[in-house]
């Protein structure tokens, strides 16, 4: 079951996507070599209740934290801990919010200082694959369209997506129908409609496609343990054509 939003519902969803934004401000300034996951993790749950919401993946299955802080090989759901950042690495942060009813969700992967050439071309193909599937967020395309504009653009990059996490809908639910992957043919699944808010959320591998959980129960990684990019925003589909609510 798709449940279509009303522009007041979105407008709810969009001021909690204010709240991310504020979030990843805090983030890239706090993210610097020596810096603690849980730091992180902290200042943005402590922004999150001052601005009268709740985190919403604490407490999501369990998930002990506010965030997911993911580095380098960690694909998602990190749990953010005493660990410091290094020069060098990329951190993946992934914040949902709950506000007035309603569910807003993003991410953002930052570089620690100086990256290699090559994770800097990861981060951008990442982010940009992110616009490519956004733009076809569209009245009358299908939902495929997107996953197929973000897979094609990342594999001609050399790149891989993973496959067997998906985005989603969003609204009262923080995941609702219809899944939204990163890959696969063009042209089929729902025809997409005025009021469908999905979080679009490419995780960009720069080996293969394979991932793997550790025996934490929660962090993803990569299968081959090379680096992995995850940009997510989420985006009402309007007459207008795409809203970026998380921006
Ligand atoms: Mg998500």
């Amino acid at each position: 079951m798709i449940y279509l939003k009303s522009p007041s519902e979105i407008e709810i969803i969009r001021s909690n996507g204010a709240i991310l934004k504020e979030c990843f401000e805090i983030a890239g300034k706090l993210i610097r070599v020596g810096v603690k996951r849980v730091e992180i993790d902290r200042a943005i749950e402590e922004r999150i209740l001052k601005r009268g919401g709740k985190p919403a993946f604490k407490g999501f299955h369990g998930f002990p934290a506010a965030t997911c802080i993911s580095i380098n090989e960690e694909v998602v759901h990190g749990i953010p801990d005493d660990r410091v950042l290094e020069e060098g690495q990329i951190v993946g942060i992934d914040v949902g919010v709950y506000r007035d009813g309603y569910y807003a969700d993003a991410a953002r992967t930052f570089p620690v200082g100086e990256v290699s050439p090559q994770v800097k071309k990861l981060l951008k193909v990442t982010r940009e694959a992110l616009e490519k599937g956004i733009a076809k967020a569209v009245v009358g395309n299908n939902l495929t369209d997107i996953s197929h504009a973000v897979e094609s653009y990342v594999t001609g990059h050399g790149f891989s997506v993973v496959k067997t996490l998906v985005g989603h809908g969003i609204g009262q639910q923080m995941h609702e129908q219809p899944q939204v992957p990163n890959f696969g043919p063009p042209a089929q699944g729902p025809v997409l409609e005025e009021g469908l808010v999905i979080a679009i959320e490419p995780m960009v591998n720069i080996g293969g496609s394979d991932v793997l959980t550790l025996d934490d129960g929660w962090t993803v990684v990569t299968a081959d343990r090379k680096l992995s990019a995850h940009f997510e925003d989420t985006v009402a589909v309007t007459k207008n054509g795409p809203a970026i609510l998380t921006r």
